[in-house]
């Protein structure tokens, strides 16, 4: 199987959300949340593809094809950019960011640090990654692809952030 960071930020918010797009039921191209967020991705930060470079790192893990694309990398101070609309699902984010620091890593490059952006809210934060974090990594590995071969979809999970997701319809159609 093919782990992306899609997959890193989506099972750390939702369970039912990583499956249904390990299992290519996707979405996203009709959610007005992602559109406004590759927007602010555009034009937020305009000069940025100029500075940075947008790279594209994989390696492997017990087997597993891992992968990821980094929009705004500053090769020469080795720091990724990672932006955000909102930070409803902070937590999430920082994995996905997380995940690219140690892909990296995987691939020779050390000392890599990160920063989170949210230019709506104006605020950053910096993202670090531990020897934990990385047991944490590799453990949500081996997770999503026991997740992505289970037979049924995990339960909805109820939470305010259903509300923004893409498959809000497809999981509360029947509860309206
Ligand atoms: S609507 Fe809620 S339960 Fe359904 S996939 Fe999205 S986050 Fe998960």
């Amino acid at each position: 199987m093919h782990i992306n960071a899609t997959l890193i930020d989506l099972y750390h918010v939702c369970k039912r959300e990583c499956w249904l797009h390990a299992n290519g039921i996707n979405m996203e191209q009709t959610s007005e949340t992602v559109y406004d967020g590759k927007l602010i991705h555009e034009t937020s930060y305009a000069d940025r593809s100029r500075k940075y470079n947008e790279i594209d790192v994989s390696a492997q893990y017990h087997g597993i094809d891992l992968y990821g694309k980094i929009d705004f990398y500053d090769t020469h101070n080795r720091i990724i950019h990672e932006t955000k609309r909102s930070d409803k699902a902070e937590k999430a984010h920082e994995w996905q960011v997380k995940y690219y620091m140690w892909l990296l890593q995987l691939n020779g490059i050390q000392d890599v640090s990160a920063i989170l952006e949210y230019p709506q809210l104006r605020q950053t934060s910096q993202i670090e990654l531990t020897e934990n974090d990385i047991e944490h990594l590799k453990n949500a590995i081996i997770e999503i692809t026991q997740l992505k071969d289970m037979k049924e979809c995990p339960p909805t999970i109820k939470k305010p952030i259903c509300k923004n997701c893409s498959y809000y319809e497809l999981c509360y159609i029947n509860e309206e």
